[in-house]
């Protein structure tokens, strides 16, 4: 199993990955598909299936598609560009992607929200659809957007996990014991390992450019979510407030004022930044998701600035390290929401940010092990219930909660030696069993929980 730290960090758009930028991503695969087709095409259509349906409207999973049918992907994804395709398509219906005849597309009748035909492979389903010239569907496809802006077909679904094709790496490991014991056999820490891995696929300078970059763009978003207030889009009138604790913090530095506690309101205000800016449909990364994306640049922020010692040399080591992690969470229970509920989200970013910082603070591979246990062992079972199906309420605090308990996991395990009672595989497998029986208005349906208990929403 080899899953790549630049699939589990992607730069994208918020404000959700499996509702955004899945379907977006889904969107620009249908468009390749048409392009390699012989058939003459004249319009398209999309249909969007349970989870998708029933939040998308707040996780803005409507214009995303519309935007991927026009030929937006999230990586280049401009604001502006954006905002003058969807005007343009509201004058004409006709969308202009690259590559393809001009296609007829009514937003108002060619995109439907099916709230009563759930797909059977995934919460997150869309079928998308191509058009001849009496409208008559030639080409048709159902995609499943399985979290993290992970994108499969109905078949590639149907074959199973296997979707790793590339050529064997030098430690393959599927599970915290195989990668325990390949650290054990070869000597090297986990992110050594990893890094092994990803040189050996794509090249050493590609690696140290891009996570270099990815921390530029997370980093960027948090100082962009600290500078920026006002309130946030969707109805529910959520004030952003990540500038004005920070702008408290500072005034209060050197004050002899502060309690020691007040630690956490800066682990909480860097990854509430970085939601504030995910629901404001800014660019974020996935870490692994969208709607977990302030739990790791939040836990790398506090190391920079808060740790004695700590050095920006060390990040691709905590990237690194982080990924392997959620590597192993993905492939064997789930970072989507829509499938195991929020455990599967902040649970898994904040075992993933306990991981990294364990690993750059000098933990051995067992206390990096045991630093993600714990922080995925302290969110099992929690669900995910978002207010009016925005990804605000109670995502964005969550978040600064989930940086806190992954920073708290780290320092635990760094006060151990490694051994432990639960194994970072059977927290996975918990995970994993938990989110199958949670029931369906727990997982992103915002039928259930917050979603509708919060007076007047
Ligand atoms: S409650 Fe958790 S899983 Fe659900 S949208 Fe919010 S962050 Fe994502």
């Amino acid at each position: 199993m080899f899953l790549s730290v630049f699939e589990m960090f992607k730069v994208g758009i918020g404000p959700s990955s499996s509702h955004t930028m899945g379907p977006m991503v889904a969107a620009a695969r249908f468009l390749d598909m048409m392009r390699a087709s012989p058939f003459q095409f004249a319009g398209v259509r999309a249909s969007l299936h349970g989870s998708l349906a029933f939040t998308g409207v707040g996780h803005a999973t409507d214009r995303a598609t519309i935007l991927g049918l026009a030929g937006f992907v999230p990586e280049t994804y401009d604001h502006n560009q954006a905002e003058t395709a969807l005007a343009t398509l509201s004058d004409t219906h006709i969308l202009h992607p690259d590559g393809l005849p001009a296609l007829h597309f009514n937003p108002k009748t060619d995109l439907i929200f099916d709230y009563d035909t759930p797909l059977t492979g995934h919460a997150n389903g869309m079928i998308l659809m191509a058009t001849d010239a009496q409208g008559d569907v030639t080409l048709q496809q159902v995609f499943y957007s399985i979290g993290g802006g992970f994108v499969m077909t109905e078949e590639e679904l149907a074959a199973g996990k296997a979707t790793d094709e590339g050529a064997p790496v030098p430690y393959p490991f599927k599970t915290a014991a195989e990668m325990l014991e390949m650290a054990e056999r070869s000597g090297k820490t986990i992110s050594a390992m990893k890094r092994a891995n990803e040189v050996s696929r794509n090249g050493d300078p590609h690696l140290r450019s891009g996570t270099k970059r990815l921390w530029q763009v997370m980093n960027d978003c948090i100082t962009r979510g600290l500078t920026t207030d006002g309130t946030l889009p969707g109805g529910l009138n959520v004030k952003r407030r990540a500038k004005g604790i920070h702008d408290k913090l500072i005034e209060e530095r050197g004050m002899n004022l502060t309690a020691p506690h007040t630690i956490n309101d800066w682990m909480s205000v860097y990854a509430m930044a970085v939601n504030e800016e995910n629901a404001a449909g800014g660019q974020v990364v996935t870490a692994p998701t969208n709607g977990a994306a302030g739990v790791l640049p939040a836990t790398v922020r506090y190391y920079l600035d808060h740790v004695p010692g700590a050095s920006e040399a060390h990040i691709e080591d905590f990237l690194l390290t982080a990924a392997a992690i959620g590597g192993l969470v993905k492939y064997n229970a789930s970072i989507s929401g829509a499938e195991a509920g929020c455990q599967a989200e902040v649970g898994s970013a904040a075992a993933m940010a306990a991981a990294g910082l364990c690993a750059v603070m000098g933990g051995t591979p067992q206390q990096i092990e045991n630093a993600a246990e714990i922080a995925l062992e302290h969110h099992l079972g929690m669900t995910c219930d978002p207010v009016r199906g925005l990804v605000q309420v109670p995502c964005i605090e969550r978040n600064g909660l989930g940086a806190i308990k992954a920073v708290s996991a780290a320092s635990l395990a760094l006060r151990g030696d490694g051994t432990h009672l639960v194994p970072l595989d059977a927290c996975i497998e918990t995970m994993r069993q938990t989110g199958a029986d949670m029931s369906e208005k727990y997982k992103e349906t915002s039928l259930g929980g917050l979603a509708v208990n919060v007076p007047n929403c």
